[in-house]
């Protein structure tokens, strides 16, 4: 595993010289932000001086490098996808969550796992609605483990439009990850929460999410049982955020290290309000400008990571992270079982940002990205290793472009869009424009030719 002492020496060191200040410290920063600049990643020392700036022009200098690094590494398009729910049953005692087993409220509205039925409507909901990529959420709950999910993406797969179905649930042992992997399962998440010890202790006092070092090795065990794409995060407001991105990022350069892949994913929750919650506000208050500084950081530390944003924070926010850095939001949310179907059962946390799908998509293209609706690297295993390989040598950007068109004129044709077809055609038709690469534009046109005559799921 990775050292966490010296990750809290660093974080140490790097704050006492922030706080020392003059120029040394500043000159400290501009180098980390011209290395950052090349995107290829930043070391530790480099990660954690970044984390810990405080003037603001550094950080608008940050935040547009990183906006470049992200162009650099995946063009202008930003990935959507949607949380599906599938059991809000949970015998953890995480104090800050909804589901947590103490939540009376949670027992009185009615526990609920879906029956493969339910999550087979939900799923349909979602695609109904435009989604490819679902998420599937679960507590943790051994009557509702693995095998419970296993059999959720199998019908998922087989009886809804949904093309890639990943995963948020609680860590288990290589064997069972195995199963969901051999289950076509493509990315394995989970959040470690925080990486502070204590407070990891203080934050989770009953169940089996008590043990840290269960939770931190996680991904060494999904990787080993097979799985390429692993998503991470540090769920934001629980302790100091400048260490807990700075040991999610050391954990990535972990992960590359040993598995020769960084983290498919980086999460960026920020503690929201809960039904009971067992605190009385967010441990550690992390403002919106923090929330594009962490950003911006993961964005420079692990250039080839998706950087993920979801409807905890809200429209004004998300956009501006789109700025910093941020390649993939979710949309449309629900945190409850059911919550597509509307059944009446508890959230996880309430959400900020309650837009359609179509709303979003349009907002994303009003900012200057492209919506994208893209599956294509999971199902033909551009994955792992490869997949870390090929962005850093600028390859990615090409293909995440041309599918974005694919899935947003086939979001088009389907007549999804309604209120924002204008504003669709128009992000659809400067991305076609913007094409550079004569051979890549001629096949992108030749594939939009064939989604007008009604084939479909069509990629680079
Ligand atoms: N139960 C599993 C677990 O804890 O690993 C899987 C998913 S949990 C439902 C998904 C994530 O939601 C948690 O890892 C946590 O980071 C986040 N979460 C929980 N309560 C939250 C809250 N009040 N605000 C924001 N995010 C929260
Ligand atoms: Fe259960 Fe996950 Fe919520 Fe903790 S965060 S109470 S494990 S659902």
């Amino acid at each position: 595993m990775f050292d966490i002492d010296k990750i809290e020496a660093v974080f140490q060191e790097t704050k006492a010289a922030h706080d020392k200040g003059g120029s040394s410290w500043a000159d400290k920063i501009y180098r980390a932000i011209e290395t950052a600049s090349l995107g290829k990643g930043l070391d530790i020392e480099d990660a954690a001086a970044l984390l810990c700036v405080s003037d603001q022009g550094s950080r608008e200098r940050l935040y547009k490098t990183a906006a470049q690094v992200k162009g650099r590494s995946f063009g202008n398009r930003v990935v959507l996808f949607a949380p599906l729910y599938l059991s809000n049953f949970c015998t953890n005692g995480c104090v800050y969550c909804g589901f947590r087993a103490a939540n009376v409220a949670t027992a009185a509205a009615g526990r609920k796992a879906l029956s493969v039925d339910e999550a087979v409507a939900e799923a349909t909901a979602l695609a109904a609605n435009g989604f490819k990529r679902a998420l599937l959420v679960t507590g943790e709950d051994a009557r509702y483990g693995v095998d419970f999910i296993i059999e959720r993406v199998k019908a998922i797969y087989s009886k809804t439009g949904i093309r890639i179905v990943h995963v948020n649930a609680p860590p288990c042992g290589v064997d069972e990850l195995k199963e969901l992997k051999s289950a076509g399962v493509g990315v394995y998440q989970s959040f470690q929460e925080t990486y502070h010890k204590p407070t990891y202790n203080l934050m989770h006092p009953t169940g089996r999410k008590k043990d840290y070092g269960y939770r931190l090795s996680i991904m060494d065990r999904a990787l080993e049982a097979g799985f390429e794409d692993v998503g991470i995060g540090a769920l934001i407001g629980l302790y100091d955020f400048r260490f807990d991105c700075l040991a999610a990022i050391a954990h990535s350069l972990h992960l590359n290290e040993r598995w020769g892949t960084h983290a498919h994913t980086v999460s960026v929750p920020r503690l929201r309000p809960a039904d009971e919650w067992g605190l009385k506000e967010a441990p550690f208050q992390v403002s919106d400008e923090e929330m594009k500084l962490i950003t911006a950081v993961y964005r420079v530390s692990l250039p080839t990571t998706g950087v993920v944003v979801s409807t905890r924070e809200g429209a004004g926010l998300r956009a501006a992270l789109l700025h910093c850095g941020a390649s993939q939001l979710s949309a449309g949310s629900r945190t409850n079982p059911g919550g597509y179907s509307e059944k009446r059962s508890i959230e996880q946390f309430s959400t900020d940002d309650k837009r359609s799908l179509e709303e979003v998509m349009a907002s994303i293209a009003r900012e200057g990205f492209m919506p994208s609706l893209c599956t294509t690297c999971y199902r033909v295993g551009r994955v792992g290793h490869e997949f870390t390989q090929t962005t850093l040598k600028g390859d990615m950007e090409r293909l995440c472009q041309a599918n974005a068109i694919l899935t947003l004129k086939e979001y088009i044709e389907d007549s999804r869009a309604n209120g924002s077809r204008e504003t669709l055609e128009g992000a659809l038709r400067s991305a076609i424009n913007g094409i550079k690469d004569l051979s890549m534009k001629r096949a992108v046109l030749e594939k939009l030719k064939k989604l007008e005559q009604g084939e479909r799921d069509l990629f680079f």
